[in-house]
């Protein structure tokens, strides 16, 4: 965690947290190229801001994107808010088990992978439904699918409380599988390009967590910025100060609720450093945020506005 010895009145010397998703967001949906991103990466590094990834990836697929993205420092979310992972600067002595070998303490916000396997089998066959799970998929279907390289493919399958599935029937169909699921306590959400079961447990829930986690170690309320290009990423961005919407590669709807909002013209990472300039590029937008009841949605190709 930064150091930060400023005033916790000094609205100009703030905590700040940034949490964003990755596949089409800090990430190019297709090659998977963040270089667009990295001057405001380094930007906020030197600023001392955590940039939190809050992902359907797993644990595994995070450790070494972190390592490469230089965000060791900062915790991150997996699985669509199923487990947190803190550095020892995030761990509460009194409530987190310590850190386990990679120096991370996982925190399960979820429930465990078995039970939701297994519910999955059930509710396939009392439906009589079409879907194929991440796990069922061979290696090289899910290489042909999401366009992972073999080795990144082999951690996306070491899920621990989240299955990914490719929904194969009519969407009128879905209704009464999610109605199915929630009887069991799961959910039901669309990422990019897979729907997800989860936990009660969802991006939002989780980054608001992390975000009272913060400030009861830090004693002061950070001010919070959130990207995100699909609709699981709605309730993140619903939980923090100012929110950006990246301009999607699919026609999904991204509507939060949401009073400080912008919403990029470029896709990607570089709709990423877009939102991130159009917040925090310049001082006084980031002064005057919807923390002092400021209203403002922002459509970039709306106002054809050139990002500072
Ligand atoms: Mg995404």
């Amino acid at each position: 965690m930064p150091s930060n010895s400023a005033s916790p009145y000094d609205p100009a010397q703030r905590p700040r947290l940034v949490f964003t998703d990755l596949d089409g967001s800090l990430l190019d949906h297709h090659s998977y190229d963040w270089s667009p991103a990295r001057p405001w990466l380094d930007r906020l590094k030197a600023e001392g801001v955590p940039v939190i990834p809050v992902t359907s990836k797993t644990r595994s697929e995070i450790l070494p994107l972190r390592r490469e993205l230089g965000l060791e420092d900062a915790p991150f979310i997996a699985e669509n808010g199923a487990l947190a992972g803190l550095p020892p600067a995030w761990c509460h002595a009194r409530l987190d088990r310590g850190p386990g070998p990679d120096g991370l303490a996982i925190r399960t916000l979820g429930v465990d992978i078995g039970f939701i396997r297994k519910r999955l089998s059930v509710w396939r066959e009392r439906l009589g439904i079409r879907f194929t799970t991440m796990s069922e998929m061979s290696l090289e279907e899910l290489v042909d699918f999401t366009g992972l390289a073999e080795p990144e493919a082999r951690l996306a399958r070491l899920r621990e409380g989240s299955e990914p599935l490719i929904w194969e029937e009519a969407d009128e169909r879905l209704a009464a599988f999610r109605e199915g699921l929630e009887g069991d306590g799961l959910r039901l959400v669309r990422g990019g390009r897979f729907w997800h079961v989860t936990g009660d447990c969802h991006k939002g829930r989780a980054v608001a967590w992390l975000i009272d986690r913060f400030e009861a170690l830090r004693g002061s309320r950070p001010l919070t910025l959130a990207l995100g290009d699909g609709p699981n990423d709605i309730a993140m961005l619903e939980a923090v100060d100012q929110a950006v919407v990246i301009r999607g590669c699919h026609d999904l709807s991204v509507s939060p609720d949401q009073p400080s909002l912008y919403c990029s013209v470029a896709t990607g990472p570089a709709g990423w450093a877009e939102g991130v300039a159009y917040w925090w590029g310049r001082a006084h937008r980031r002064l005057t945020s919807a923390a002092a009841g400021v209203t403002e949605t922002v459509r970039g190709e709306r106002t054809g506005r050139v990002p500072a």
